[in-house]
């Protein structure tokens, strides 16, 4: 159901808790990139981006202080609170969730580490939200993926069909009232996930994909931050 009614603008949580274990140790979120904080591009695409009313940024307890000095560093208008993350993403979303204004109609949730979107794409997932209540960025899979024997990770053990597989990303944009209360149950039961749409999935709702490309990536290892340094250049020379 489309809320045709609802005052069309969403609060932005951005997740920036995590421990970096695959950075080597230290924080992908703030290292730079062309000399800019990585979370600086993944907060000014949200500050640009229209729609967006306020941003909540989830963080590791003990780089809090860095956020507010970036707030005036950088002249951030839209962030709103800078709150310390929980032991798992999930965690750390259910943290920016309970943070986010009354009033506003939706929620969307994006990785700090996702520091290419753009205020364009955001716009769009958001637009597909705003018509079928979930939606979130994608990309459809090129590689083959195939499950691994979990004992020794030596073995194939067959593949999903390609053709039917996309890679999650990042926003993901809900009808808050719904992510609200697929959110409650998942705490309830006890059920895990490592993206936000599985929490719907999880209660019976399916959420629409849009195609945002593959240079949404999200900085994990050291060779994302060649990768995006790379794609930021290609940005500047309008490539
Ligand atoms: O670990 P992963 O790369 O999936 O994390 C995705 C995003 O979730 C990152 O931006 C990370 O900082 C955030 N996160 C978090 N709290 C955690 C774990 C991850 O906010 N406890």
């Amino acid at each position: 159901m489309a809320h045709l009614f609802a005052k069309k603008r969403f609060s932005a949580v951005i997740l920036a808790g995590g421990s970096s274990s695959r950075m080597g140790g230290v924080s992908k979120q703030h290292q730079r990139l062309l000399g800019t904080p990585v979370a600086i591009y993944t907060l000014r695409a949200f500050e640009s981006c229209s729609e967006c009313e306020e941003i909540i940024v989830v963080s590791k307890a003990d780089e809090c202080p860095l956020f507010e000095e970036y707030r005036s560093e950088y002249g951030l208008k839209k962030l709103k609170t800078v709150l310390p993350g929980g032991k798992t993403r999930q965690e750390s979303a259910f943290i920016g969730m309970k943070a986010i204004g009354e009033k506003i109609s939706y929620i969307a949730i994006h990785d700090a580490a996702r520091c290419l979107i753009t205020p364009q794409q955001i716009g769009k997932v958001f637009t597909a939200a705003t018509r079928t209540d979930a939606a979130t960025a994608a990309c459809p899979a090129t590689d083959t993926v195939k499950f691994v024997s979990s004992a020794m990770k030596t073995e194939t053990e067959g593949q999903p069909d390609r053709s039917k597989l996309w890679n999650m990303q990042t926003p993901q944009i809900f009808y808050a009232d719904l992510y609200r209360a697929a959110a409650y149950t998942a705490a309830e039961k006890g059920f895990a996930a490592t993206d936000d749409c599985s929490l719907l999935e999880n209660v019976g709702f399916g959420c629409t994909v849009v195609d945002c490309g593959r240079e949404n990536i999200k900085i994990t290892t050291p060779i994302d931050l060649v990768l995006a340094e790379a794609i930021l250049k290609a940005r500047q020379k309008g490539e």
